[in-house]
């Protein structure tokens, strides 16, 4: 299957893009590109300027087309563990700037929903809405746009963090949750649910809840997911019903 987003002509919003001028994807760059702009800048923003500049898989996002490097998590995550197949129906939650919609649409799926906090260009063959998971409207308004009981619920939500440990801890945690029990309450029979955890964050509580209702449930980190990062992916499969 080749790894392309939905066609050119479908995303007119799409910007011209060069293709990558060096680098690899384990992460070492052959020329570091240093921050034209960084007197300018806070040091924090020039720190993450230098890092997106210097990023392999940024630059392989760009020149292939996809609007974001997470594309390629989703990607090692379907080819693990089979997520995605034709016809599938897909709820996204958290989809912003759509790189998983676009896989997911890439792979076969019929329908795809999502939401972000963030507006969203569009994807054919997805509706996206503008809107906050955390309002209880929100989880049963994206069933109905979806209209059957979606096959795989995909949550890549994070919020951004305040730099307080047991605040960002809990905001984790809290948005981990309403994702499994979106998919819990929600998934078809046979479904599967992949959500972004991280190393530490989520309790033994949801850890046997999801056991107790998938057949497997596995802890996954894609390459594609910095190192120094302690993001890491839950992935539950085989929904029990
Ligand atoms: N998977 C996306 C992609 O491939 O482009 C990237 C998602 S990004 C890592 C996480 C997203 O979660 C952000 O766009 C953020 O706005 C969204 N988010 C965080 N809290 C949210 C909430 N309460 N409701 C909706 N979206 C939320």
């Amino acid at each position: 299957m080749s790894n392309k987003p939905p066609s050119a002509e479908d995303e007119p919003r799409r910007r011209m893009i060069k293709p990558p001028t060096g680098g690899n994807l384990s992460g070492r760059a052959k020329g570091h590109t240093a921050v034209k702009t960084a007197k300018t800048r806070t040091a924090s923003s020039a720190k993450w300027l230098e890092r997106q500049l210097n990023d392999p898989y940024v630059q392989k996002a760009k020149a292939e087309g996809w609007r974001s490097r997470a594309a390629f998590k989703l990607i090692e995550l379907d080819e693990r563990f089979h997520l995605l197949h034709r016809g599938a129906k897909v709820v996204d939650l958290g989809c912003a700037p759509g790189g998983w919609v676009q896989v997911a649409i890439q792979r076969g799926a019929s329908r795809v929903v999502g939401v972000d906090l963030l507006p969203v260009d569009p994807v054919p063959g997805a509706e996206l809405i503008e809107a906050d998971f955390t309002d209880p409207a929100i989880g049963p308004r994206l069933m109905q746009m979806l209209g059957d009981k979606p096959n795989v619920v995909l949550s890549d939500l994070a919020h951004n963090t305040v730099g307080h440990r047991q605040t960002d801890h809990l905001k984790i945690m809290s948005l981990l949750e309403l994702a499994s029990d979106f998919a819990l309450d929600n998934l078809k029979t046979g479904g599967a649910f992949a959500a972004k955890a991280f190393q530490g964050g989520e309790t033994e509580d949801l850890l046997l809840k999801l056991k107790l209702r998938f057949e497997a449930v596995k802890h996954f980190k894609p390459k594609s997911s910095r190192a120094d990062s302690s993001e890491i992916y839950i992935v539950a499969t085989g929904f029990k019903g």
